[in-house]
């Protein structure tokens, strides 16, 4: 690993600062993670392994009312399939609940902290601003007992909600607002997912944080950069409180990406609504939706190395995480042939009860994987759109007298075309030339156009949903004024194909196997399927527009 942070690391191990690194993945479990906190997840358990070093994964569990242990379950799960383990080192803040308790009494008991009976507006009209400094709160210079006898009646539950909070006791004037007299703990009657009833007042995030990392011996820990003005905080209560292992906290930009939303506040939204199917709805920036998907571990870890590392904040096109994905089943994916939107053909001179085989290569990228058969009879089914009656310059597949080859098969032309009464078309009639099998002809004649097919008596029925971006606009939550960024979702974000025609090879294909169709992009058995109708999710189309951006800047 070579970044501004392992530059940290390396002063740290140098000075003698530290002589380990331990690190931690601390996510809160109100809600899935999504690909912000897997670029979160690759840079702590990546930098720690870079170093022979650890890293933890601990729930910071300290906002009971949004917390439950759905998420922390979800938040396992995806963590493992990315592909990290935290061994035996799974920790919850609610752990410390006692330990932290105990700090709180101790900065009282040095002067340090205070009860304080100001509301909540109170406190936010004393605090001052970035120009103004804060007033002091009248109950700051309450004598120690005073302070902890209030705290301890405090945990004992005789105040109602709200009614009081202790706040450390730093410095009204500083031009941190972290450092005017944060508020540490606050009384909370809410029942936690793992410590129940038993609290009734909580510790805030701030104080909860450092101290949870030096608890658990972290070395570094590292974060998003909205927390830089809170490190002055997170460093003081450490001094302060002289614990043993002064964790140095390390910030980096967070991952903001084109098209995408990386709220969890914002996704809980469109799952609470109904805008999608829920957390692992395809479409969603959730690890367990782009998990149903089809996006492999291997994509997104590698989309995170190239990303990088970085200080400043900045906007990572969309198109490069697709470009990941496709890059990684290229050579992965067997490629079989799908038809979504089926169009019959009668090959009229082929014999009405022949079956042919035709040996076909898996992936061609990849010999390793092998051949496989595919059967071929008179009656078959091409997209519809690989053929027009009355085809424009460039169209170079099937049309009326044309010739094209069916991949892997046969040069075929198209004879005569049937419509149904409204005008559309219904079947094609063609013929095959048997000169011609195994796709070249012998009297060195050529086509344009190579579509692919599938064999009516053979074909599997699929369903085949076709994703597109979740939202049409580049940065969805930039909305103006009185509008909800809601109104940037893409209404045709989802369109459900049910009438899709496969090769017989995809016979019991299961839920989470990835496929290339041919010609057509890159799909995933979706858990939705049955034995008599399987479902498919498109991962990506084969256009890669990445690839594009990325050779018109060379
Ligand atoms: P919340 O507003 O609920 O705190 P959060 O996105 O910060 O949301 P956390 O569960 O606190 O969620 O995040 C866990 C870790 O993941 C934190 O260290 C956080 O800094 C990091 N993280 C969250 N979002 C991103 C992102 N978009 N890019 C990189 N890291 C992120
Ligand atoms: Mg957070």
């Amino acid at each position: 690993m070579d970044n501004f942070i392992q530059d940290i690391i390396n002063e740290d191990l140098k000075s003698g600062r530290f002589d380990r690194v331990h690190t931690r993945f601390p996510p809160e479990p109100n809600g899935y993670l999504h690909i912000g906190h897997a670029k979160a997840i690759c840079i702590d358990f990546g930098i720690a392994a870079a170093n022979n070093g650890l890293c933890n994964l601990r729930f910071d569990d300290t906002n009971p009312t949004k917390e439950d242990t759905e998420y922390v379950e979800s938040i396992k799960e995806d963590i493992k399939w990315l592909g990290f383990d935290w061994e035996d080192r799974l920790y919850y803040a609610s752990d410390y609940f006692e330990q932290l308790y105990e700090y709180a009494e101790q900065l009282i008991k040095m002067g340090k902290a205070y009860v304080c009976d100001l509301s909540a507006d109170e406190i936010r009209e004393y605090r001052g601003t970035l120009t103004e400094p804060g007033k002091e709160s009248p109950y700051r210079n309450r004598p120690v007992e005073e302070n902890l006898d209030l705290f301890r009646r405090m945990r004992a539950g005789e105040f109602p909600d709200g009614s009081r909070v202790l706040r450390a006791k730093i410095d009204m004037a500083s031009p941190n607002l972290n450092m005017r007299d944060p508020v540490i703990y606050r009384i909370l009657r809410a029942t936690h997912h793992r410590t129940g009833d038993k609290w009734c007042i909580y510790p805030m995030y701030d104080f909860a944080h450092p101290l949870s990392d030096s608890i658990e011996g972290i070395t570094h820990s590292l974060c998003t950069l909205e927390f830089e003005d809170h490190r002055p905080l997170y460093d003081w209560f450490l001094e302060t409180l002289n614990v043993k292992c002064k964790t140095r906290q390390i910030e980096f930009a967070r991952l903001n990406m084109t098209y995408t939303l990386t709220s969890k506040r914002k996704l809980l939204e469109l799952v609470k609504g109904g805008y999608v199917r829920g957390w692992d709805d395809p479409r969603m920036p959730t690890i367990s939706g782009m998990r149903r998907r089809g996006y492999t571990p291997e994509a997104i870890r590698n989309f995170c190395n190239i990303i990088g590392v970085a200080k400043s904040n900045s906007v990572v096109d969309f198109s490069l995480l697709e470009h990941c994905v496709r890059e990684d089943l290229n050579a992965k994916a067997p490629r079989l042939m799908a038809v979504l939107r089926p169009l019959r053909v009668v090959i009229d001179n082929y014999p009405e009860d022949l079956v042919e085989e035709f040996e076909v290569e898996n992936n061609p990228e990849n010999p390793e994987m092998g051949t496989r058969k595919v059967p071929f009879s008179k009656y078959i089914y091409i997209e519809q759109d690989d053929f027009m009656e009355d085809p424009p310059k460039k169209y170079f597949r099937l049309a009326p007298g044309r010739e094209v080859r069916l991949k892997n098969a046969y040069f075929i032309k198209c004879e005569s075309v049937i419509k149904d009464a409204d005008g559309n078309i219904v079947e094609l009639h063609c013929t095959y030339d048997p000169e011609t099998r195994g796709g070249n002809a012998p009297d060195g004649r050529k086509v344009k156009g190579t579509i692919h097919w599938v064999s009516e008596k053979h074909a599997i029925n699929a369903e085949v949903r076709l994703y597109d971006l979740l939202f049409s606009a580049p940065n969805p939550s930039e909305v103006e004024e009185g509008h909800d960024f809601k109104e940037n979702l893409n209404p045709n974000s989802l369109e459900i194909l049910k009438n899709c025609k496969l090769e017989p090879n995809f016979a019991h294909a299961v839920p989470g196997s990835r496929y290339q169709f041919l010609r057509l992009g890159y799909f995933c058995v979706d858990p939705d399927s049955t034995e008599e109708m399987p479902v498919f999710n498109r991962i990506a189309t084969l256009k890669d527009t990445w690839a594009k951006i990325a050779a018109k800047s060379e």
